[in-house]
């Protein structure tokens, strides 16, 4: 028999967890389940638990304790730790979501194991140094974002490749006016017409930032020059993202929106097997793929992106810190939802960059940027 592929997730109980978990059923002859790590859902945890036994269960409630199960139970930082440092993992799903994907994908990157990940925030906050400590480990990272999943599927040889081209869906405001925009409710901003996503990601898809991040996310992953980057708006999501050679031939990964198909790419990297299909691709039934120039006065965020991953250094670790903090405050009702970017480039505007930080210096700027974005926000919503 085959040897099963060894995996852990980290945010089993996500969306992308999940997810991942309806993959990982479906081929249960290919994969055995190590360890589960979520954040206060207990409840969700132990479920999974029963269903997939896995060796490790880590979560993150101060009041409750999963009980009944066969796993070892782990908690916290500390606990992500210690599963991202076991050698048993062929691979770590790296599913949850801002900043605490960090330290995990450092662990498992010191410790030699690959990573499907899924966590955009751990590239835009240190790219240059989770990039260098794979290369220098021989650690693969395999992204599960769809975009950089499709450009990782398209790619031979990046050095034959002139150009990146990703696709963003738009958003829920694609075709609503500035105005709309600035009286969105959060019901209206977490409706997204082709994803269904996280809360954190949906706002940043309303938003554009999403797209910003990707930007940032795409230049690590593949050593593209921002100015070899560009953004297409494509609303039916069908395109995943492209690649233009130098010769002019431009390759693209196509399918139907679902998350089923990277997460089950990247997981299974570099075997392909038949998963969760729903069904067969058919040109004749989407009938028509539009594309658009991105507006960059609607969507601020773009230009930001740019602008922050341009300059390089702690600049992105910034940028993210400041986003991160203005949805959150943004989904508590203390701001409107375009006061998310004027406050990310506020805090950028402030931000005194380091060039080549340390990852110490990363995380105290991420702290440095949260308290003074709350301390703006503070101000924004009296
Ligand atoms: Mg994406």
């Amino acid at each position: 028999m085959e040897k099963k592929r060894k995996i852990s997730i980290i945010g089993s109980t996500g969306s992308i967890g999940t997810q991942a978990l309806e993959v990982i059923e479906k081929l249960s002859d290919k994969f055995e389940i190590i360890a589960l790590a979520g954040g206060s859902n207990v409840e969700l945890l132990e479920h999974q638990a029963k269903k997939f036994s896995p060796k490790y269960l880590c979560h993150n409630a101060k009041d409750k304790t999963p009980s009944g199960l066969s796993a070892e139970i782990l908690h916290g930082e500390e606990g992500l730790e210690q599963i991202c440092s076991n050698k048993e993992n062929d691979i770590i799903l790296v599913a949850c979501s801002g900043k605490i994907g960090l330290k995990p994908t450092l662990k498992a990157i010191k410790n030699g194991i690959d990573i499907a990940l899924a966590n955009k925030e751990t590239l835009v906050m240190a790219g240059d140094i989770v990039m260098q400590k794979a290369c220098e480990n021989g650690v693969k990272i395999i992204p599960v974002d769809s975009e950089h999943c499709a450009i990782h599927q398209c790619i031979k040889d990046i050095k034959q490749v002139d150009k990146l081209i990703i696709t963003a869906s738009g958003g829920p405001f694609l075709h609503k006016s500035r105005e709309e925009m600035q009286k969105a409710t959060v019901k209206e901003a977490l409706s997204h017409p082709r994803w269904h996503m996280g809360k954190k990601i949906t706002v940043d898809s309303a938003t554009l930032m999403n797209k910003g991040l990707e930007i940032i996310e795409a230049h690590h992953l593949f050593g593209m020059d921002y100015d070899d980057i560009e953004v297409v708006v494509h609303p039916q999501s069908i395109v995943h993202s492209a690649i233009e050679y130098k010769d002019g031939s431009v390759i693209a990964q196509l399918g139907l929106p679902s998350m089923h198909i990277p997460i089950q790419y990247a997981i299974s990297y570099p075997e392909r097997f038949e998963g969760i299909k729903s069904k067969s691709f058919s040109f004749a039934e989407i009938a028509r793929l539009d594309f658009e120039k991105p507006d960059f006065e609607k969507f601020p965020a773009l230009n930001l992106a740019y602008h922050a991953g341009k300059t390089g250094g702690s600049a992105t670790t910034c940028l993210n810190a400041a986003n991160e903090e203005a949805v959150f405050a943004f989904l508590d009702g203390k701001i409107t939802l375009c006061k998310i970017v004027d406050i990310v480039e506020k805090m950028l505007s402030e931000h005194k960059v380091i060039q080549n930080p340390s990852i110490d210096e990363i995380f105290e700027v991420d702290r440095e940027v949260r308290e003074k974005t709350q301390n703006n926000i503070r101000k924004f919503s009296n």
